[in-house]
C-alpha cells in the first residue's frame, strides 16, 4: 500500500511528522507522502526520518488553487523541497493570505463585529489561517449562529467583509511544483464541485495547464467513483494517485494508510522532470 496524501499539522497541534513515519512503518506502507496545506515546514523533519524507515518518504505539498471559481487542491509529489524558488513562492503566497486575513478582521471590526486578529490566529493550529477559522471565532463570539450563517452574512464570497486575495490558478500551481522537480496531481477531484461536474472535460483543461494526474483512490469515494477516475486516467493518459488525506488521530479522522496500490508508484515517479 502507498499513501501519497497525508498531513502532519493537526487541529490539536500535537502530532509531528515522526509519529506519521512510525505509524506508516507499523502499517508496512511502501511509500508515504507528507502533503501539508500551503507549507513546506514539516518536510525537513519528515525527510530526516528516511534513514530510520523502510517506507519511501515522499516530500510533498497540497497547494490551494482556484479553478472555475471553486477551490481545487493540487498535490505536489517528489518535490525538491529545499528549492529556493519554491520556498520563496510558498512564502510570498503565505504573506498575501496573511494580509488579506488582517484586512478581513479590520472590515469586520469596522462593522462592530466582535473579533480580533489574535483570536483568529489562535484558532488556527499553524500560521495558515483561513475563513474556516474566522467562522469558528464568529460563532464562539456570538456574531453568527453557525458557520453557515457566518458565510452567508459576513465572510462568504459575496459578503461585504470578504476580501479576496490572488489565489493560484492550476497552471501556476503546476508550474511551481514541476519547476521544483515535482509531479502535480489534483487532490480528491469531486470534492467541492457539484454532482455531475464534467471531470472528463475539466481534466483535459487541467492537463493543458500542466497538471499530470489526479487522485483515483480517496477514502470518501464509493466504488463507482473510484472506477470512474481510474478509467478516466487511462483514457486521458494521466497518472492515477491516491492517499488517505489523514489529518491525525482526532475523532472521525481518515485513517492513515487507506491509500492506493503500490503499482501506481512507478508511473508517478516516471513523471518527474529529467
Ligand atoms: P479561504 O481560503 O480563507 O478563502 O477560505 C476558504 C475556505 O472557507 C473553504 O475551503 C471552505 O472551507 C470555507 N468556505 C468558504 N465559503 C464557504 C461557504 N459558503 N460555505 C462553507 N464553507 C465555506
Ligand atoms: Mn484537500
Ligand atoms: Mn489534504
Ligand atoms: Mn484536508
Amino acid at each position: 500500500m502507498i499513501d501519497l496524501h497525508t498531513h502532519s499539522i493537526f487541529s490539536d497541534g500535537t502530532d509531528r511528522p515522526e509519529a506519521l513515519v512510525r505509524a506508516a512503518a507499523d502499517l508496512e506502507l511502501t511509500a508515504l507522502a507528507l502533503t501539508d496545506h500551503d507549507t513546506l515546514d514539516g518536510l525537513d523533519c519528515f525527510m530526516a526520518m528516511q534513514p530510520c524507515t523502510g517506507t519511501l518518504l515522499v516530500p510533498g505539498i497540497e497547494l490551494s488553487c482556484t479553478f472555475m471559481g471553486r477551490p481545487l487542491h493540487l498535490l505536489g509529489l517528489f518535490l525538491d523541497f529545499l528549492d529556493a524558488r519554491l520556498r520563496h513562492r510558498v512564502e510570498a503566497q503565505r504573506l498575501r493570505r496573511r494580509s488579506r486575513n488582517q484586512a478581513m478582521v479590520e472590515r469586520l471590526r469596522a462593522r462592530s463585529v466582535p473579533i480580533t486578529w489574535d483570536e483568529v490566529a489562535m484558532e488556527a493550529p499553524t500560521d495558515l489561517v483561513s475563513r474556516t477559522h474566522f467562522a469558528r471565532v464568529l460563532v464562539r463570539n456570538g456574531a453568527a449562529g453557525s458557520p453557515e450563517d457566518a458565510y452567508r452574512r459576513l465572510i462568504g464570497d459575496d459578503c461585504p467583509c470578504y476580501v479576496p486575495f490572488p489565489e493560484l490558478t492550476p497552471a501556476e500551481g503546476a508550474a511551481w511544483i514541476r519547476e521544483a522537480g515535482g509531479v502535480a496531481v489534483v487532490a480528491h477531484p469531486g470534492r467541492g464541485f457539484p454532482r455531475g461536474f464534467r471531470w472528463d472535460q475539466a481534466m483535459l483543461d487541467l492537463k493543458a495547464q500542466g497538471v499530470q494526474g489526479f487522485e483515483a483512490y480517496y477514502p470518501d469515494y464509493g466504488p463507482q467513483e473510484q472506477a470512474y477516475f481510474l478509467r478516466l486516467a487511462g483514457t486521458l493518459g494521466m497518472a492515477a494517485s491516491g492517499g488517505s488525506d489523514h489529518h491525525g488521530e482526532r475523532r472521525g479522522g481518515r485513517a492513515l494508510g487507506r491509500g492506493a496500490p503500490d503499482d501506481l508508484l512507478p508511473a508517478l515517479q516516471a513523471l518527474r522532470p529529467a
